[in-house]
């Protein structure tokens, strides 16, 4: 895929704000904070295309970004620890409407920090995208704050965490380093043209 030639394309705030299903579609799930804005700018290759917010859990919205053959689906982070009851609401309403509105969706990039066990809200996530069937891989972030033994470490212990998934690929990412940019482009093509 041409990931230097992406643009945003919209963002959708209630589920008939969603853009015509016209494009195969790879989205990113994750925490607040996991490091989701900076994985796809990192895959696009650009400074600041997706917003690194400073404050965490703003706003729901779905961020569209299109690119010749694939659209990428910036779902809204969750987990953040002063959402409202509304707030979550608003935040499943949305994300679940996504997930059934029977849109081209080819991939899921669950984000987990790579330093710490999967979040209760983690799990929730995974548990929701087995449920679902869609297709997914998970993408263990900031792994440049670990040193190798560490990195080992924590990787033995996410694959037991993980284990419920099945053999989903998991793929060791760092938006510093750039570990694992080539990995996540190679199989986001491979996704978009199945
Ligand atoms: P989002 O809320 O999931 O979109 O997370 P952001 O992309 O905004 O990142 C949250 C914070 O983590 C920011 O301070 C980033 O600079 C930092 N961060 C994100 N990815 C990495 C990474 O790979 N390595 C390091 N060291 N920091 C990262």
């Amino acid at each position: 895929l041409p990931f230097h030639a992406a643009a945003f394309e919209s963002a959708a705030g209630r589920l008939d704000q969603l853009p015509q299903p016209n494009a195969p579609e790879i989205a990113f799930s994750g925490r607040s904070n996991v490091g989701k804005s900076s994985l796809i700018n990192k895959v696009l290759n650009r400074k600041s295309l997706a917003r690194i917010s400073a404050t965490p859990g703003k706003t729901v919205t779905i961020n569209f970004y299109s690119l010749p053959g694939a659209r990428l689906v910036d779902l809204p982070g969750y987990g953040y620890a002063k959402s409202s009851q509304s707030e979550k609401a608003r935040w499943s309403g949305l994300v679940e409407g996504y997930f059934n509105a029977g849109r081209p969706l080819r991939l899921v990039v669950q984000l987990i920090d790579m330093r710490h066990p999967p979040t209760a809200d983690d799990l929730g996530m995974l548990d929701y995208l087995l449920q679902t069937g869609a297709p997914f891989l998970v993408a263990l972030t900031k792994c440049d704050k670990l040193n190798k033994t560490q990195r080992a470490q924590r990787r033995a212990s996410l694959e037991e965490d993980l284990a419920f998934c099945g053999s989903v690929p998991i793929v060791e990412f760092s938006a510093v380093k750039g570990d694992g940019v080539e990995e996540l482009r190679g199989l986001f093509s491979e996704a978009a043209q199945a």
